[in-house]
């Protein structure tokens, strides 16, 4: 896909901040650090529009990023941060709860995971809270240039069982040091976005 126009249109931290345009959206999920913001860059050619901060102490957003005019990529806050209090945690707990919950015109989560490594705790209770609400989940396995060509397939199919990945959700390889996977993110968005 071009995208000819992106830009960030608010940061919400509830429902009535949420853009009221009716537009289809793509919420983005990960690990923080997982390699988020530089899927998005990649995908839109932007070098920094995602730029959010996820680190504790800093307000944590749902930031609405709108494409083309057409729809919108949502990116929720980056989750796994040790240091992170119980406070904090439960805040981002009932954010995320209520954006998934109530949001009719989120069509797909893509779900950013680093295919080098056994996806964490936190990504497989974020996979299954995703399959809680029934959304569509897109994972995408990021970094792929960091494991050796021999190692694709079996470090592809750990992600997927480790995630118990439903059937009908795709997993993508993902590299932003070569750009593989990059037009099957787009098919897979745009399957969901024209639905
Ligand atoms: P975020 O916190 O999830 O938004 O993570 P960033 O997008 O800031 O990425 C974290 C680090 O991983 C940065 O140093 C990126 O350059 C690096 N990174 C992200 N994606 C890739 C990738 O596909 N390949 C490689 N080699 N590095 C990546």
């Amino acid at each position: 896909m071009k995208v000819s126009n992106a830009e960030i249109v608010i940061s919400a931290v509830s429902q009535k901040q949420y853009p009221g345009d009716q537009l289809p959206e793509v919420a983005l999920a990960g690990r923080s650090n997982v390699g988020k913001s530089s899927f998005i860059n990649k995908l839109i050619h932007r070098k920094n529009l995602a730029r959010t901060s996820s680190k504790p102490g800093k307000t944590q957003t749902l930031n609405f990023y709108k494409i083309n005019e057409a729809f919108y990529f949502v990116d929720v806050p980056g989750y796994g941060y040790a240091k992170v209090s119980k406070k904090e945690r439960k805040k981002w707990g009932s954010m995320m709860e209520e954006y998934f919950e109530t949001r009719d015109t989120l069509k797909a989560v893509l779900l950013i995971t680093d295919i080098r490594h056994e996806p964490t705790k936190d990504d497989v209770q974020m996979y299954a809270f995703l399959k809680h609400f029934d959304l569509p989940v897109i994972v995408i396995a990021t970094k792929l240039d960091k494991v050796p060509k021999g190692k694709h397939a079996k470090h592809l199919k750990r992600t997927k069982e480790t995630l118990q990945v439903d059937p009908e959700d795709t997993v993508i390889p993902f590299s932003t040091e070569t750009g593989q996977g990059k037009d099957e993110s787009w098919s897979a968005i745009r399957s969901y976005i024209n639905n």
